[in-house]
């Protein structure tokens, strides 16, 4: 077994998962945090972003969190848990604040502190200390005969800006340090995608991104437009409805409601303020919207709320100028370790594919040293990134092996090849819709090994019946004793969570 010293960027439930895992190996694990306290999207925060640009400004002073304050989870808490760490009320004590299936954010964060505490995963925390720059270090020396590295001919050089007294200073300074492994976690919900239509950027009313999003008092009496019926689109149009005039939300399609002709343009909600409008192609400066099948929304539009979801971002992997002219960190780097690093970040984003990465984690070139956790989208997050854990803390200690980097290179083309056939656009690569994230937890889990079980049967029941009580049920499906017709999944439901 070979055990290293690996760092974590971010303390969000996949780095949480990937600390637990590597401890669990045995391997040095410091977990580089930039905000004060554990848990990512789930710390609720109530500063937004001051941001004209709806989130395209890099310089707009960046805050993480894009929960709004009467979130409830999307998931029962059931299937939220991690395998060994049931979420539920009885297992958090005197920490569980909403005992209720779906519950709010303040009950997920504490969920996400209890595990930290109970794992002693917290110890290897540095709060306060934001990574700017990762670079991958390719030494000369074979470095086995005096160290027990991973790697022998790649070692990593992590800068980050740390801040607060929790190293016995009070000033922010930069420190950059060497380790054997990398293990990205830095979520990908805070940075806002925004949708191409005609005319936006001339939009005289307010536009935001529902990553500022926070609560609805600020719409009162207004015309609003929300663009995307995904969870955030769903949620928000409903509390903005409670107190705006009306709400038009969009949606690429309604098809999967079922519902008539006549239902689809009734307005809804318990005001009966909601409109339902396919995408909008073209928002003229007076605030008039014209739809894709040609309809138009003429009138007085305050406000456009984009839940349009969120890109992928990794500005430590890529060249900072302004770092490496102020920080000295050549020399730094230098003065750690005699070999160089490589000029070319070792992936790309495009179109919201990460490329290349073997199972959504691993750039071939550079596996197991570095790896991603939670990329993937429609997904249950926290088992699948245990699972993603277990293979990256595993695969650095050799307890199993990954294939060599041609062989992961051909699968990954394979993959890209098959998206294709199937006209899944490659902003796509990284969805898991339907079976596809089952088959691909059961993968990694054959790959961990014979300790690891398959997902069990009632996750897959559960999320099955949670997806079809949503559709069917957006406004209650939270809070469902009893839905006729879906009882029967609802007593499955019961029945998962006594099992
Ligand atoms: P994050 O939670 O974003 O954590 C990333 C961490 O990395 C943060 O702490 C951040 O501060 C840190 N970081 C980033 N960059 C750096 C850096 N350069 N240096 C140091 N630290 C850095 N999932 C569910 O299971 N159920 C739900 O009901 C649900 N609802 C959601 C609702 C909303 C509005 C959103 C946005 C997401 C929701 N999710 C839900 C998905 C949620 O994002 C995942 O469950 C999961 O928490 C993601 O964890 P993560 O660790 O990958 O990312």
């Amino acid at each position: 077994m070979r055990q290293g010293s690996v760092a974590v960027i971010g303390a969000g439930a996949a780095g949480l998962a990937a600390a637990r895992e590597l401890l669990r190996e045995g391997h040095k694990v410091t977990v580089l945090e930039q905000n004060s306290r554990l848990g990512g999207v789930w710390v609720f925060d109530e500063r937004v972003e001051k941001d004209d640009l709806l989130g395209q400004n890099s310089k707009r002073g960046k805050v993480h969190s894009s929960m709004y304050r009467h979130l409830r989870t999307n998931l029962p808490r059931e299937l939220m848990g991690f395998s060994d760490f049931p979420f539920i009320p009885e297992l958090l004590g005197s920490r569980s604040v909403d005992a209720r299936r779906f519950c709010s954010h303040t009950e997920v964060l504490n969920y996400l502190e209890a595990f930290a505490d109970y794992f002693k995963v917290k110890d290897c925390i540095r709060f306060n200390n934001t990574v700017l720059n990762v670079r991958q270090l390719f030494t000369s020396t074979d470095r086995t005969g005096t160290s027990n590295n991973i790697m022998p001919w790649q070692r990593w050089v992590v800068t980050s800006e740390c801040e607060g007294s929790d190293i016995g200073v009070t000033e922010s300074h930069m420190i950059t340090e060497e380790y054997d492994a990398v293990v990205i976690c830095n979520g990908h919900n805070s940075e806002p995608s925004l949708p191409d239509i005609k005319g936006m950027d001339m939009f005289t009313g307010f536009q935001m991104h529902s990553h500022n999003y926070r609560d609805p008092e600020q719409f009162k009496g207004q015309v609003v437009l929300v663009v995307g019926a995904a969870n955030s689109g769903e949620d928000i149009s409903r509390e903005v409805a409670s107190v705006a005039s009306q709400v038009h939300v969009c949606a690429r399609s309604w098809k999967q409601l079922g519902l008539s002709e006549a239902e689809l343009i009734a307005p809804y909600g318990p005001r009966r303020n909601i409109h339902r409008h396919p995408d909008p192609i073209e928002i003229t400066q007076e605030g008039n919207v014209v739809f894709s099948d040609g309809s138009h929304l003429d009138g007085e539009l305050h406000t456009i709320i984009y839940c349009t979801g969120f890109q992928y971002k990794f500005p430590f992997l890529f060249e900072r100028e302004e770092l490496s002219h102020s920080s000295g960190l050549q020399h730094a780097t230098e003065a750690l370790t005699i070999g160089h690093s490589s000029p070319y970040p070792v992936v790309t984003v495009k179109e919201q594919r990460v490329d290349p990465l073997w199972l959504h984690i691993f750039p071939p070139s550079s596996a197991p040293g570095m790896s991603f956790l939670g990329l993937t989208r429609k997904t249950v997050p926290f088992p699948q990134l245990e699972l993603q854990a277990k293979l990256v803390a595993r695969a650095l200690s050799g307890r199993i092996m990954l294939p060599r980097p041609e062989v992961m290179k051909e699968e990954i083309m394979a993959f890209y090849e098959q998206l294709k056939e199937d006209n899944v656009p490659t902003k796509y690569t990284h969805m898991q819709v339907g079976q596809a994230q089952w088959d691909y937890n059961n993968k990694l889990a054959a790959l961990c090994g014979e300790d690891v079980p398959e997902t069990p049967s009632w996750r897959m029941k559960m999320a099955e019946a949670t997806g079809l009580i949503k559709t069917r049920h957006a406004e209650s499906y939270r809070d469902v004793p009893n839905l006729g017709a879906e009882s029967e999944n609802v007593c499955m439901l019961q029945e998962a969570r006594t099992e």
